[in-house]
């Protein structure tokens, strides 16, 4: 073969690898027809907890996780530490990781560097979201030189990062901020037509909030998987919580269930997954895309649930 043949068939080859190399395994799933499973983790701000992240990290990995999401810190705090556990998720667990970014505290300029970093760490997956405001303040404020909406976002990831998978977060029961749910659904599509391959909600308590979520999505013409997002509520105090910071309704039926269960210290906690395996198998047995669990870095729920889960047939990988 002459030395042009040679160099063309390297540089083919290469190319053909870059190919392989750049393809998001998430990617793949999200096309696939069985339900994704999926937890998220946030940072760990002390040794101890760090330590119990990656041994809950490691438990779950028995259930084989699609991916693992890492939460992003409001006030761009989270910066080094989304970064550093989502490397170590990856590295020492094996994890698909979907770290997530926010626009709070960032300039335009922040933001690429750190999409860079995160493409340079093999991470090929991003949660672009607004973010909250830092505690203490109420209104989002967004950086003189930054962006203000996730959609902004996710253009600026597609334009850096083009091989991303993206994912953005939906509301079920409307987002805080917005002044129906239908101009929410509208900035919710336009975060899809600017690059977003996929939508994980907000928590829930109740299905019939989800289904109804997905209907007018698919009415308003967004078509990429909505994956529900649940969280197992351990008690009524602490659902009661829950359902304050996310703006979700809490069943009167659970509601009732939980309070009843308060008067007996310890009961509120199987009444919790009992409702969170319920919501999840009814999810999956009328089609959704699979289930992303809110874990609060505690392992105990999720192995409950998939326990339930797989012995009722779902998820035998
Ligand atoms: C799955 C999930 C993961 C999350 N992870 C994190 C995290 O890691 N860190 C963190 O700090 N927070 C996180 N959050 C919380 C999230 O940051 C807040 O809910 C935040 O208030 C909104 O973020 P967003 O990406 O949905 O924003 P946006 O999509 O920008 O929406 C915010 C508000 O602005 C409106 N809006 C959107 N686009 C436009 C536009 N172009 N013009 C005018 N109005 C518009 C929307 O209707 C909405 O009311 C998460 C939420 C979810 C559901």
């Amino acid at each position: 073969m002459s030395k042009n043949g040679r160099e063309f068939y390297r540089s083919f080859y290469l190319s053909y690898i870059d190919t392989i190399m750049s393809i998001s395994p998430l990617k793949e799933r999200l096309e696939s027809p069985s339900a994704l499973f999926s937890i998220e983790f946030f940072p760990p701000k002390s040794d101890a907890a760090a330590t119990q992240l990656l041994s809950v990290a490691k438990e779950l990995t028995a259930y084989v996780p699609d991916f693992a999401s890492i939460t992003y810190g409001a006030g761009g705090s989270s910066r080094t530490r989304t970064l550093k556990y989502a490397h170590k998720l990856k590295e020492n667990c094996g994890y698909t990781v979907l770290p997530h970014l926010t626009c709070v505290g960032h300039s335009i300029k922040e933001l690429e560097e750190i999409i860079e970093e995160f493409r340079e760490a093999g991470l090929s997956q991003i949660m672009a979201l607004r973010g909250d405001p830092p505690s203490g303040e109420t209104d989002f404020k967004p950086h003189p030189n930054g962006l203000s909406h996730a959609n902004e976002l996710v253009q600026l990831i597609r334009k850096v990062y083009p091989e991303c998978t993206i994912g953005v977060a939906g509301y079920p029961e409307t987002h805080a901020e917005a002044p129906s749910a239908e101009v929410d659904l509208l900035h919710l599509k336009r975060k899809v037509d600017n690059g977003a391959d996929f939508i994980t909600t907000q928590l829930f308590f109740d299905n019939a909030v989800y289904f109804d979520f997905v209907k007018r999505a698919r009415q308003a013409g967004i078509t990429v998987p909505i994956i529900p997002g649940l969280m197992c509520a351990k008690s009524l105090k602490q659902a009661k919580r829950f359902c304050k910071m996310g703006g979700t309704s809490l069943p009167a039926e659970f509601e009732a269930r939980l309070l009843a269960a308060s008067e007996n210290s310890g009961a509120s906690k199987p009444i919790g997954i009992d409702w969170m395996y319920a919501q999840a198998l009814e999810l999956l047995e009328r089609g959704a895309p699979g289930l992303h669990l809110y874990i609060l870095n505690q392992a105990g729920p999720a192995v409950a649930l998939m326990k339930k889960l797989h012995a009722a047939g779902f998820y035998q990988r």
